[in-house]
Formats: C-alpha cells, sequence, structure tokens
C-alpha cells in the first residue's frame, strides 16, 4: 500500500514536470484496477510494455526479452504468470498455435489471424480481407462461444 501510494505521488509529480508523460503508466494502472488485478510494480511493468504501443501479438518468450532489453528484472516463470492472470482478467486473448508456442494478443475482440510458419510471426487479417464462414448449426443445447481462424502462410515457391 505504502509502495503504491509513493507510485501514485511519483506519478504525479512527473505528471507536473513532463507534460503528458505519465499518462502511460496511469493508464495501465487503471486499466490493471477495471479489470480486478492490483497494480503491482511487475504487473504494471508488463502492462507498459504489452499495452503502451497499440495492438501487438507477443510470445511469453519475446516479452521476457523486451522486459530484460529494459532491464527489467523478472523470470521467465513470472511473465507466464502475469501473461495468465492477464488473460483470466480478460486483458489479453490467448492464440493456441498447433505446434508452436501460445500467443498473447492486447487486441481482445473477435478477429481472426495470419501466421507465416517460416518467420514465426502472427498478425491479423485486415477486417476488408475476413473470410465469410458458413458455420454449421451447433449440437442442441450449444451455442457457440467464439470462432477461432488461423490462415498459415508459407512463401510462395518462385515460378
Ligand atoms: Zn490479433
Amino acid at each position: 500500500m505504502l509502495q503504491h501510494d509513493f507510485n501514485r505521488m511519483r506519478l504525479a509529480g512527473e505528471d507536473r514536470t513532463a507534460r503528458g508523460a505519465a499518462c502511460v503508466p496511469r493508464m495501465i494502472g487503471e486499466k490493471l484496477r477495471r479489470a480486478g488485478l492490483r497494480p503491482t510494480r511487475q504487473r504494471l511493468a508488463l502492462g507498459w510494455l504489452l499495452f503502451g504501443k497499440g495492438d501487438r501479438h507477443l510470445t511469453a518468450e519475446t516479452l521476457h526479452a523486451e522486459a530484460s532489453a529494459a532491464r527489467m528484472n523478472m523470470s521467465l516463470a513470472t511473465v507466464y504468470n502475469t501473461l495468465h492472470q492477464f488473460t483470466e482478467a480478460g486483458l489479453l486473448r490467448e492464440v493456441a498455435l498447433f505446434g508452436s508456442k501460445a500467443w498473447y494478443d492486447t487486441n481482445t475482440g473477435p478477429h481472426y489471424h495470419y501466421y507465416v510458419e517460416e518467420n514465426d510471426e502472427l498478425f491479423d487479417i485486415p477486417e476488408a480481407m475476413l473470410p465469410q464462414l458458413n458455420l454449421p448449426a451447433s449440437p442442441e443445447g450449444m451455442i457457440v462461444a467464439g470462432v477461432d481462424v488461423i490462415i498459415r502462410l508459407k512463401k510462395a515457391a518462385d515460378l
């Protein structure tokens, strides 16, 4: 609690001296609180990497490498746990790829993905190019909870 108050004071001070500089950390803190997560130092740090740069697709390993590069001293296990907590709280969407690691998407709304196998790269299919799916009727007593579409891409062979 004391640490939290200290961070708030520090952020308020930064806001006065560097106008707008504290907006992202404050926005992350509020995002965590709204999702029912206590804004601990680690959650704030990883939240800053995840949510401070627009929509992103990352694996735990990528995020851990970014955290290390930013001199945030935390283990891969901590990164995994935090990603899991963010996903449970609805802040991230997990995208499971067959034969690949779990990916985490900051865009939690319904959308589909391209996956480039040779580059291990995941990105959104643009809205204008969404496939029209003709879904079968759900079995009795069931409704569709979600539809995951991953279109795997590879370089076309040179002709
Ligand atoms: Zn996505």
